[in-house]
């Protein structure tokens, strides 16, 4: 053992499990410090996110105290500016999880380069991915822009490595304080009280992941590619703000599914290769994350209509799967795969508002927000991605829901206005015209743009690129 102190960066690493950089810092030193760095900026516009890591803050830190690792959680403007002080202790070996968004991993090397001339160690470890991005590329050594041809390498070069053992992490001899902030995890918590909503619907722990994960796999892997489609029932695992924030890792969550001798595992296992896909994507092409990733839509004419956005973003726009699917965001901070392409293209195609709002509302409002599969879903979505919709393919809210949600089940749990429309006119309220049942306009917004209007609108839009 070494005398000096082990600091853990604890960045989306919620875990005791697979935690190798966590692992390294308690098998290397008796005495262990994680640190959190709240960048107050960062969480300006992520009100959703405040929340989940609050709370995984709380629970982790009755953890860590367990292993008699104190957690300090430290209020800074700047990564760097706290590093220039941290460095100037020089005591202490430094260990950290990789993030994969192109700022996270540019500021590696920054932070290696001072580690290196200050002669401090320090050890970098692989994070909450199966295969690292630089690890998968095609024969000619450049990256895939085409899902189906990288998930097949993806998954032929994940199974022939060895896949990190279970690390457990180790009981420290001595707790200590090293950084010393004052910093309260409570007032990490959203000001307003929209976020309390959370509460019934989630519990950021560890443990609930695995729960989580272990139930899907028993009882919903089976029928997953199927009901996966169904916002109606929890057809889904449900686990994305637990993977974003690392509460477990994906290579659990493949061994769990190996384990489990199921025949059906692939079509999950794929969405697992998607959110690798996406991590790929947007650390080969960065400039994806400012903008759009096929250039041609720099000059889309995109429409700048406030009053739109805002009736999206409120669940007001008179097509209730759009509505509804805004409505379970605003409440539970999640939305269903199959919605979320719905209203995502419904605020591109019908609305003809730029990708980039939308994707910033998702940001906010989003407990999975994750930079590479947001920047990557809208991109998809809007058709301007990699591997994306085409944008001359429109969505049509009304038969979506019809297909998608037949008995307006997910639509009336959402938008309780609705709850006396017979199912004929659920996804077509305006067509109804029963004062009785439904007074439109008043209990419930006519739509805000025509269907068959607006297609064929966002269809010459797309002929001017
Ligand atoms: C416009 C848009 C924005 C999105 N923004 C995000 C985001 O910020 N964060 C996020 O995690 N996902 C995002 N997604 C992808 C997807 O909607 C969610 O991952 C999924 O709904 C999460 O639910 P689940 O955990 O039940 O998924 P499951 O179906 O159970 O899938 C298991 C896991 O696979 C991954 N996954 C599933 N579907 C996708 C997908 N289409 N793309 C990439 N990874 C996927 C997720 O990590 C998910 O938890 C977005 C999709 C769209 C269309």
């Amino acid at each position: 053992m070494v005398k000096k102190i082990g600091l853990f960066w604890l960045k989306c690493d919620f875990r005791l499990n697979k935690n190798q950089a966590l692992f390294e810092a308690t098998k290397n030193h008796d005495r262990v410090v994680a640190f959190y760095l709240y960048k107050k900026k960062k969480f300006e516009n992520q009100e959703a996110q405040k929340w989940w890591v609050a709370k995984s803050l709380e629970e982790f830190e009755i953890k860590l105290n367990y292993y008699n690792i104190k957690l300090e959680v430290i209020d800074t403007n700047s990564y760097k500016l706290f590093f220039e002080k941290l460095f100037k202790k020089k005591n202490f070996s430094i260990y950290w999880n990789k993030t994969y968004e192109p700022n996270y991993l540019k500021f590696d090397q920054y932070l290696i380069k001072n580690c290196e001339s200050k002669k401090i160690e320090y050890k970098i470890l692989k994070g909450n991915i199966l295969n690292e991005p630089d690890y998968v590329k095609k024969t000619d050594g450049t990256p895939f822009k085409v899902f189906t041809p990288y998930w097949r390498n993806a998954e032929k070069s994940y199974l022939e490595k060895i896949p990190s053992k279970e690390k457990k992490v180790l009981k420290c001899k001595e707790k200590i304080s090293f950084l010393n902030n004052k910093m309260k995890i409570k007032d990490i918590y959203p000001k307003n009280n929209w976020f309390k909503k959370f509460e019934k619907y989630w519990s950021p722990s560890e443990e609930k992941a695995l729960k989580e994960l272990k139930y899907f796999v028993n009882n919903k892997i089976d029928n997953y590619s199927n009901a996966r489609n169904f916002p109606n029932i929890i057809g889904t695992s449900k686990l994305s703000p637990f993977i974003t924030h690392g509460q477990i890792h994906v290579e659990t969550i493949w061994e769990e599914c190996i384990k489990s001798k199921k025949k059906n595992i692939s079509k999950f296992l794929a969405e697992i290769g998607w959110r690798e896909f996406n991590h790929s994507l947007i650390n080969h092409f960065p400039h994806m994350v400012k903008g759009n990733y096929s250039k041609k839509f720099d000059k889309f004419p995109w429409e700048k209509k406030s009053e739109f956005l805002l009736a999206w973003k409120k669940g007001l726009t008179g097509y209730p799967i759009v509505d509804a699917g805004m409505r379970e965001l605003n409440s539970t901070g999640w939305m269903h795969n199959r919605v979320r392409m719905i209203v995502g293209s419904f605020l591109v195609k019908h609305l003809l508002i730029n990708w980039t709002e939308g994707e910033k509302y998702f940001k906010n409002s989003l407990l999975d927000y994750n930079e590479a599969n947001n920047i990557s879903g809208w991109q998809w979505v809007a058709g301007s991605g990699a591997d994306a919709a085409p944008y001359f393919r429109i969505f049509n809210p009304i038969l979506q829901g019809e297909k998608f949600d037949k008995e307006g089940e997910y639509v009336k749990k959402w938008i309780p206005e609705l709850k006396n429309v017979p199912k004929k006119f659920i996804h077509k309220p305006w067509e109804l015209k029963n004062d009785n049942l439904l007074k439109l306009g008043k209990e419930y917004p006519f739509p805000i743009v025509i269907h068959e209007k607006a297609r064929i609108k966002a269809l010459n839009a797309f002929k001017k690129i």
